[in-house]
């Protein structure tokens, strides 16, 4: 029963991950009932950030320059680097202000059997960064944040391998202590995190 124009708009608002039909639908409603002042300014704040929105050429987060901020800034450890699977993932543990190295996005995980490789993840990236800081000569702790499942299993051994290949020795630890057996990033509050990272343990 709705117009067309409004059945396309909510077609594309479903692109975004978990809105469904009737969300869609009442958000299309929603915006079109916005003052065409606040319409014109949201079209307008969407293109800028779209348009200054990149990746950090180092850990993969949002920037706005090469570096993001975490990257760029003098107060977080390069040494530490806390391997997550998304961009949301950071925010998660960014919101427990207790970590202070940095991240790596990896963007997928390994799975075979859903045709992502190796290729598909930003690992090249990561043993990229990790030769170059290997350079320095001081320790390096890789920090795995990822949720439980077979492909983030088959990732970490696939980071393994690599390392032990190129001869590049680092700590490698996982958050387990005090989380849930089966855990995802998007779901843990800020306190379990930080019980989680202070208590982590070998990988
Ligand atoms: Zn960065």
């Amino acid at each position: 029963m709705l117009p067309s124009s409004i059945l396309s708009l909510s077609e594309k608002i479903k692109l975004l991950p978990g809105i469904g039909t009737k969300s869609s639908q009442k958000m299309s409603i929603d915006l079109l009932q916005i003052s065409d002042l606040d319409f014109k300014e949201l079209i307008l704040t969407l293109q800028n950030t779209r348009s200054k929105i990149r990746f950090c050429k180092n850990c993969g987060f949002f920037a706005e320059k090469n570096l993001c901020e975490i990257c760029s800034s003098e107060s977080r450890n390069p040494r530490q680097i806390c391997i997550v699977e998304k961009v949301t993932d950071v925010i998660s543990l960014e919101k427990s202000e207790i970590y202070k190295g940095t991240y790596h996005v990896l963007n997928r995980l390994i799975s075979p059997l859903d045709n992502v490789f190796a290729q598909d993840t930003t690992i090249n990236e990561l043993v990229e960064r990790i030769s170059s800081l290997k350079k320095k000569n001081s320790p390096i702790e890789l920090i795995l944040f990822l949720k439980s499942s077979f492909s983030s299993d088959a990732t970490v051994a696939y980071i393994k391998e690599v390392l032990k290949h190129k001869k590049l020795s680092v700590s490698i630890t996982k958050m387990a202590q005090g989380l849930p057996l089966c855990y995802n990033p998007d779901t843990l509050d800020s306190a379990t995190i930080v019980r989680a990272l202070e208590d982590r343990r070998k990988a």
